[in-house]
């Protein structure tokens, strides 16, 4: 069901006088979150959907989960305390906020590490990895030097990276029965769907002669559990990328109704 929420950032000064208004904490923070639905302790908008349609905004045609307070100058600060982007941060941080809002906690330790889990996945749907293309292309490379093809001489190395943070990578595999290959790419996406991931936001390939776009199988594979991927081809300090339906048009896949089970989370589906 569609859902949504207010932000506003703020400054420390600000948070602070929320923070004690609302909460009684004289001091500042990063972030505050003011959800609508009250969810009891182990449920959440997944489990208790009923909870949230009671939040149901006809004017924006959307449940309202809440309020959001982000201050600027905390981020800015964490930011630079952990090194990466304000983007990243502010993204962090609204994403933490929203899994506050439908319901999740972290003050057990089991459940702070669900909450961890979801938050790594939905900044990986996102766009916005731990993990930069630049790290997928040098690994890509590295597996490249892994490759096996006396018949070809060509070269190849892929890395996959699955929506819950992980990388996957693989090499070109050929065979004296030439037919039996496998790419670089379905190495990686194999090792990956046997190890239990089922989502995939971006894969890099390394050629060393030229830049190697996947091959018609290993697109129709990549399809199967990604359809919308990022796809970086890197050759030297050369690069390009695509999404995979500009490379499969007019594909055939899990979602022409042939297949129930979607490979998704069950938890993201609703
Ligand atoms: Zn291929």
């Amino acid at each position: 069901m569609p859902c949504a929420a207010c932000l506003r950032f703020t400054d420390d000064a600000e948070i602070r006088k929320i923070n004690r208004e609302y909460r009684g904490i004289d001091r500042a923070t990063d972030v505050l979150s003011f959800p609508s639905a009250a969810f009891c302790p182990s449920r959440t908008a997944g489990t208790a959907p009923q909870l949230l349609r009671r939040e149901w905004d006809a004017e924006i045609k959307a449940c309202m989960l809440g309020d959001i307070i982000i201050s600027a100058d905390h981020a800015r600060m964490q930011a630079e305390e952990y090194g990466h982007s304000l983007k990243r941060e502010i993204a962090y941080l609204t994403v933490h906020a929203m899994f506050h809002l439908m319901g999740y906690d972290h003050i057990r330790e089991e459940d702070r590490e669900v909450m961890r889990k979801m938050e790594e996945k939905a900044l990986n749907k996102a766009g916005i990895s731990r993990v930069d293309d630049d790290l997928l292309v040098e690994k890509a490379k590295e597996a490249m030097q892994f490759s096996y093809s006396p018949y070809s001489h060509f070269r190849v190395g892929a890395c996959l990276l699955a929506a819950d943070g992980r990388i996957f990578t693989g090499c070109n595999i050929e065979n004296a029965s030439y037919g039996v290959s496998n790419c670089a790419e379905r190495t990686a996406l194999f090792k990956a769907v046997s190890e239990g991931a089922r989502e995939f936001t971006v894969i890099a390939i390394a050629a060393e002669k030229t830049m190697a776009w996947p091959c018609g199988i290993c697109r129709q594979a990549l399809n199967e559990f990604a359809p919308d991927l990022r796809v970086i081809v890197a050759c030297g300090d050369e690069r390009d990328e695509a999404r995979l339906p500009e490379l499969l048009p007019h594909s055939f896949g899990p979602s022409n109704g042939i297949c129930e089970y979607l490979g998704k989370d069950e938890t993201n589906d609703k």
